[in-house]
């Protein structure tokens, strides 16, 4: 804790072979304390980097007092990472940004003020390129708005983890002990006051994506199973509305065979066998997707282990 009586501001920056970015970033974070009077920790956090990435952030950590290297024993993906970040927190605000600048550090000074001004608990980043034309992916486009429609959340949409929080929404972010995370959508969940601040997303400062595809794949199916029971609702739907057809059916075949116009063939059998077949399995597709997350919740295996705190 700080002793100046200036409040402290805790900054967690997930890294994972971004070498190449960390001089640019550490200039650019550790300027901030210049926009917010405050004492600043930034506690970047080693997501099992294979690159340079640790012996740079090491070697930025002799020159700058505030910084703290969290250093995870392999790679464990970024919400992970967030959330070994957050359990080492000592200020009484906190910011989480991405460390590929494509979230400007800068803006923390921004959310701060509205955080303050406006008496808030969380500010979070909105994104303002929300279409293909401000290149972004549309995968990404569509997913926003599905997670939206099903999660039922007001303005989740172009939304991710940049945010700013207090140390009680920090906490109740804490409490949260579920293995699938989607923190944008916790954050969403835990409610109190919240705002945002609008702001242009760039590409990446250097180097590629860190998220592989299936990563992008598993992290949107984390946050759309555990925040919606529509996919679900779905399968007893149109179940529902199968017997109801094939009842109808049954009976018009029963008409037409009374009144002597039934018409006979084993296709209609047979494609209604592969219909009923394949709804089946893309049922039990769906079932699946929550039985895995039902086991993997059970199995309340850690998120992450730390190898060492660099503080
Ligand atoms: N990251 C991480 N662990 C991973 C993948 C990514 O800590 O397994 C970090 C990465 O270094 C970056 C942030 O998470 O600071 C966001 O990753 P990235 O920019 O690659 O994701 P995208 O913006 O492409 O979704
Ligand atoms: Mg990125």
């Amino acid at each position: 804790m700080d002793l100046s009586g200036l409040f402290m501001l805790s900054i967690v920056i997930p890294l994972y072979n971004e070498a190449s970015l960390i001089d640019e970033l550490v200039a650019r974070v550790v300027s901030l304390s210049k926009q917010i009077d405050c004492e600043i920790e930034i506690i970047f956090v080693d997501d099992g980097s294979t690159d340079d990435t640790l012996e740079k952030l090491l070697k930025h950590r002799s020159a700058h007092a505030s910084i703290k290297v969290l250093e995870l024993s392999r790679n464990f993906g970024h919400q992970a990472a967030y959330t070994a970040g957050l359990q080492q927190v000592n200020g009484q605000y906190v910011a989480i940004l991405d460390g590929d600048l494509q979230d400007p550090p800068e803006l923390i000074a921004n959310m701060y003020d509205k955080l303050i001004a406006e008496e808030l608990d969380v500010v979070y980043g909105k994104r303002l390129n929300s279409s293909i034309k401000h290149r972004r992916p549309l995968l990404s486009i569509l997913f926003h708005k599905l997670f939206k429609r099903l999660s039922g959340f007001q303005d989740i949409d172009n939304v991710g983890n940049f945010s700013l929080m207090n140390a009680k929404a920090l906490q109740a972010l804490l409490e949260f002990r579920e293995t699938n995370r989607y923190l944008p959508g916790l954050r969403a969940f835990i409610g109190f006051k919240q705002g945002f601040v609008e702001y242009q997303r760039s590409d990446r400062f250097a180097g590629s994506s860190k998220m592989t595809f299936s990563q992008l794949i598993s992290l949107s199916s984390d946050a759309i199973f555990s925040f919606s029971k529509l996919p679900i609702r779905i399968c007893l739907y149109l179940g529902i509305t199968g017997i109801v057809v094939f009842f109808l059916a049954g009976l018009y075949t029963l008409i037409a065979k009374i009144a002597g116009f039934a018409l006979f063939g084993w296709s209609s059998t047979v494609l209604s066998i592969y219909f009923l077949g394949s709804i089946q399995l893309t049922f039990l597709g769906i079932l699946g997707e929550y039985i895995f997350r039902i086991h993997t919740e059970s199995q309340k295996r850690p998120l992450f282990f730390i190898k060492e705190y660099h503080n």
